[in-house]
């Protein structure tokens, strides 16, 4: 039974622009899952309707269901959503800390000083030095990659079963992306979370996938385990992104 299961997924938003298109996707418990492609091809899309995070004038048709759960999904409590800018989804007049553990008491019901205790846990395991000190700082105290570490300590407060990554290293300098792409892969291993991991970049997700699904204008061009995608492309489309990824990199 699989976690998450999407069919003949839609999406229109309110200026006709059609986001999405007959897209069938499943999700294991546990699963490590690339969404790939070009800007504009969907990818964030899809991962704001599996969170319930579309404005309310997208026009959704199709099915997203949570077999294991039984129930709908929440964002926050059985989600984890990192955004691309850590910048604009931190409150900038509230301490971290404080932040995180106003996550914590919502999803997780629990009383303030318990939450605040909590969350400097949390600010230790997205491994952040002084973690009690760190907690009553502000964003703008914080480098971009420290405010990203917040912003996963907040996303996983709730211990949720699938973590939503939408291009949550792209505006990062190369190597703390690559110490924010090892921090979420010791963390979905630890606590056994599913990951759906945006990016435009293949040969970064390949680093942390099991499985890749890549998407050109709204819709699934290909899906498949990692190595045999990168070893062997099905479609035009999927070789030309890993000739242009694996290329500048050689
Ligand atoms: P990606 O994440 O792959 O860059 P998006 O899902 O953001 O792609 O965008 C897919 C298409 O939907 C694009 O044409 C984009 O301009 C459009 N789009 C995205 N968000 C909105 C929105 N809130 N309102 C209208 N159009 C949108």
């Amino acid at each position: 039974m699989p976690l998450l299961h999407v069919r003949g997924l839609g999406v229109r938003y309110d200026n006709d622009v059609l986001a999405l298109e007959g897209v069938d996707l499943d999700l294991d418990a546990g699963e490590r899952l690339a969404i790939i492609g070009e800007s504009g091809s969907g990818k964030s899309t899809l991962a704001r309707a599996i969170a319930g995070l579309l404005p309310p004038a997208a026009t959704v048709e199709g099915s997203i269901a949570w077999p294991e759960l039984g129930r709908v999904a929440r964002n926050g409590r059985d989600i984890g959503f990192v955004f691309q800018d850590p910048g604009s989804s931190l409150d900038p007049v509230i301490s971290v800390g404080a932040q995180v553990a106003e996550v914590v008491r919502v999803n997780l019901d629990m009383a303030w000083p318990a939450a605040r205790r909590l969350a400097v846990e949390l600010l230790d395991r997205v491994k952040l030095p002084e973690p009690a000190l760190l907690a009553k700082a502000y964003p703008h105290q914080l480098s971009g990659g420290q405010k990203q570490r917040v912003a996963i300590a907040a996303a996983i407060a709730a211990g949720p079963r699938l973590l939503i990554a939408d291009e949550a290293t792209s505006a990062l300098d190369t190597i703390v992306q690559a110490e924010i792409v090892s921090l979420i892969r010791g963390l979905v291993d630890e606590d056994g979370m599913a990951l759906l991991f945006v990016s435009h970049d293949i040969a970064l997700a390949a680093n942390l996938a099991d499985n890749i699904a890549v998407f050109r204008h709204g819709r699934l061009v290909e899906a498949g385990m990692t190595g045999e995608m990168i070893a062997a492309p099905v479609s035009d489309y999927t070789r030309a992104l890993l000739d242009a990824h694996l290329g500048l990199d050689a």
